[in-house]
């Protein structure tokens, strides 16, 4: 479970990115966030897993305030925290099956080496995760010949390779066609289901969100100005 409370943002330069944000995400949901550009999606993405430092606040994931931590126990932290791309962020010149086990590892082998050292389970998991992905006869391929659809998955495989507690999702479809958004979009929210894993999806398409997410925050100006379903965002607008 993944609380906040009272998460603040203002830059050096600016006026306040997030404002006082205290919010709960339980296990399994999955949350689109949505609002105009500039809203504080993105700060609010990148406050949970301190790539951008809150100004106020608190982090709860679990027992762990993540707002609070050293630099050596931030690094172990994040682990527990798996992170999905727009532009994928995959080492393109490596296989998939090197991208998902360096989801696993938390640093990318070169995988015939590291199978003669290592048979063992790292790459059963990572078959496994590939095979929920639907990229099983892909593993040795190299990431720059797949298509945008198929780079998404390695990049929810290995996410998912570091087994986290948490899923940030940073506009995931937006670099997609829309029939590959919405098959993305419902692997996403079939394996935040099987797993009981939690999720926030920064996602501007919002008929994608009200199609996909269990719970919509809408965000303006750094402010939460709606938190609900699906359902409650079309009678609200
Ligand atoms: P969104 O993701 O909803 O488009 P952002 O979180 O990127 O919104 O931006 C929220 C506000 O913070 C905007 O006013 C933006 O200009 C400002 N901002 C974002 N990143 C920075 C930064 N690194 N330095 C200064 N201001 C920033
Ligand atoms: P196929 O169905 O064509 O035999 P798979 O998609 O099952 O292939 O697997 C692709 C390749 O990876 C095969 O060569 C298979 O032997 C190998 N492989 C599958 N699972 C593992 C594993 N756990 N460890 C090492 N190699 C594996």
């Amino acid at each position: 479970m993944l609380k906040l409370e009272g998460l603040s943002k203002t830059y050096k330069t600016g006026d306040a990115a997030l404002s006082d944000v205290t919010l709960t995400i339980p296990k399994g949901q999955i949350v689109g966030l949505i609002g105009p550009s500039g809203a504080g999606k993105s700060t609010l993405i990148r406050c949970i897993n301190r790539l951008v430092e809150p100004s106020a606040g608190k982090v709860l994931l679990g027992d762990v305030d993540l707002a609070r931590l050293g630099k050596t126990e931030l690094r172990r932290q994040r682990r527990r925290i798996g992170m999905i791309f727009q532009e994928y962020a995959l080492v393109e010149r490596l296989t998939v099956m090197e991208n998902v086990l360096s989801g696993r590892l938390g640093y990318v082998p070169f995988w015939r080496s590291f199978l003669r050292r290592y048979p063992g389970r790292d790459v059963q998991q990572a078959f496994r995760l590939l095979d929920r992905v639907g990229l099983m006869h892909q593993a040795d391929k190299r990431a720059d010949a797949l298509s945008g659809g198929q780079r998404q998955r390695v990049g929810i495989a290995r996410a998912l390779a570091q087994e986290p507690e948490l899923l940030l999702v940073d506009e995931p479809t937006a670099s997609l066609d829309p029939k590959t958004s919405r098959q993305i979009m419902r692997l996403l929210t079939e394996i935040c289901a099987e797993r009981d894993l939690p999720a926030i999806v920064n996602i501007h398409d919002v008929p994608l969100a009200q199609q996909f997410m269990q719970r919509i925050i809408g965000l303006r100006a750094g402010e939460v100005v709606f938190d609900g379903t699906p359902r409650e965002l079309t009678e609200n607008v």
